[in-house]
């Protein structure tokens, strides 16, 4: 295999072995010892996202990736922590075909707020 071939193909594993959706900077911490420069890990997630092979969730501190792409995301505004959120497909699907887009490729859906941890211990009236 060509050696761009097996970085790649790196880079999809240590992905798909983690749920706790990356950033950039964690997923070259995560592939420290595969020796792959830093800015192959870049542009190789740049083509992933564009193959469709990843997805690319973009919070308020900063852009997260995700190997799994059967659900939607819930992130913190106080801790920051992205959560998974499964929605059941129909309601997906009567919300295109509600819209008159024709050809929508990805969603993007990432809903903000506070979560359960943080809520039971907010000190600032938030309910
Ligand atoms: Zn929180
Ligand atoms: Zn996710």
């Amino acid at each position: 295999m060509e050696r761009n071939t097996i970085q790649r193909q790196e880079i999809i594993e240590v992905l798909k072995n983690s749920y706790n959706h990356p950033t950039i900077k964690e997923l070259c911490d995560l592939l420290k010892d595969k020796n792959i420069g830093q800015a192959t890990i870049y542009r190789t997630v740049k083509t992933l996202v564009s193959d469709d092979i990843i997805r690319r969730i973009e919070c308020l501190d900063g852009i997260h990736y995700d190997y799994r792409k059967d659900h939607y995301h819930f992130y913190c505004l106080k801790c920051n922590k992205i959560t998974d959120v499964f929605l059941d497909k129909n309601i997906i699907d009567n919300m295109l075909s509600d819209s008159n887009l024709k050809d929508v490729r990805h969603i993007n859906l990432v809903f903000e707020g506070i979560c359960d941890s943080c809520k039971g211990k907010s000190s600032y009236g938030i309910k």
